[in-house]
């Protein structure tokens, strides 16, 4: 059996390496110092200038919207980079090695989610409003289902309600951990709900698009995350209340949600896999460069058996997780 990636994927795994080196790492201490001096001046929400300027850079060097799959690129009439998800899987790996890159090359969540989600189940008109500048990278957006009140792992709990009233859904909710919401360029959200609380366990939730501009949203705060905010990007508390949007803006229909979720979440989450192996890659590099730097009792820490065991163990788990993956 060959399990060698395909030749395109090698290709953009070399660019994508070139890019990180030459942009993604020198510009490290750029985004914490920006991060540092917004915060400084009250602006710990504002997006930052060291990514926007990267932007053009990846789209010129043809390294956008590698994420978007062959079938849902078909779907929409818009192009990716004509991938898998078992091609772009390494990509996702290596973008993943500085927490903030994939946003570089308009690969970051939930934005990818949501563009591959109304490019699979939207009408022509959502994608021309939405899908289309999601693609430019000129707006972002958001995917509410989280609610503090029901156990959201099973999303069947979600209690959202989303009422037909004549041309219009009348969307009451209360969600966190609402990714990007706090992002001022979030543009639109990709909400769950119950449309109809008695159907079938399975038919009651459906998903709806609704502008970030609507009347009747509140954010409420940014939670922490083992006390980390993720500013500028955050994860927030927010009511949907009384928010009205045109019958339209329902994906599929009307008690579809966990068909919808199981194509959003499935690619989703192993887009996140991927980029925290990378993640874990990086760090496993910076400890064994470390470990050979520096000298203890007459020797490298490099060559201490207890560093050289923590050093074979961290290579197995990595492996592990991408075997999993
Ligand atoms: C950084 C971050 C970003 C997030 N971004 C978003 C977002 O953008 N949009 C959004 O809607 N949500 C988002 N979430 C929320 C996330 O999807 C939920 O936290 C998750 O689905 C779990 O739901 P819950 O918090 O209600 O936990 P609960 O459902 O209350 O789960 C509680 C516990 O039950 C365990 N459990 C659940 N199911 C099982 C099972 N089958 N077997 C064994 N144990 C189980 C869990 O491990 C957990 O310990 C985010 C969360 C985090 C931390």
């Amino acid at each position: 059996m060959d399990f060698d990636y395909a030749p395109k994927t090698k290709d953009l795994q070399q660019r994508l390496l070139k890019f990180m080196d030459e942009y993604i790492y020198p510009a490290e201490k750029d985004y914490a110092a920006e991060l540092l001096a917004n915060t400084a001046a009250g602006k710990r929400w504002t997006p930052l200038e060291t990514i926007e300027k990267l932007k053009p850079k990846a789209q010129a060097a043809g390294l956008w919207n590698l994420f978007l799959p062959v079938d849902s690129a078909e779907a929409s009439g818009y192009h990716g980079a004509g991938l898998t998800n078992q091609e772009y899987a390494p990509l996702a790996e290596i973008m993943g090695a500085v927490p903030w890159a994939s946003e570089v090359f308009n690969c970051s969540a939930p934005d990818t989610g949501n563009m591959e989600t109304i490019a699979r189940y939207g009408s022509a008109e959502l994608k021309d409003r939405w899908l289309k500048p999601l693609l430019e990278g000129k707006i972002r957006s958001a995917f509410a289902m989280t609610e503090p009140e029901v156990a959201s792992s099973d999303a069947t709990n979600i209690c959202t309600r989303i009422e037909r009233q004549g041309d219009e859904y009348v969307i009451n909710g209360h969600k966190w951990w609402i990714s990007g919401a706090g992002d001022p360029r979030c543009a639109v959200y990709i909400t769950m709900g119950k449309t109809d609380p008695e159907a079938a366990r399975h038919s009651q939730q459906s998903m709806i698009i609704i502008p970030a501009d609507a009347k009747g949203i509140r954010i409420v705060r940014p939670l922490n995350v083992m006390g980390y905010d993720d500013a500028p990007h955050g994860h927030m508390e927010m009511y949907f209340e009384n928010v009205r949007v045109p019958v339209g803006n329902i994906l599929l229909g009307e008690g579809r949600g966990f068909e919808i979720a199981q194509g959003r979440l499935g690619p989703g989450r192993i887009h996140h896999c991927m980029r925290l192996i990378g993640l874990a890659e990086r760090a496993l590099q910076l400890m064994c460069k470390r470990a050979s730097s520096r000298t203890a009792f007459g020797k490298t820490v490099a060559q201490q058996t207890v560093t050289q065991e923590r050093i074979a163990e961290a290579r197995c788990k990595i492996d592990m997780a991408r075997l999993l993956t």
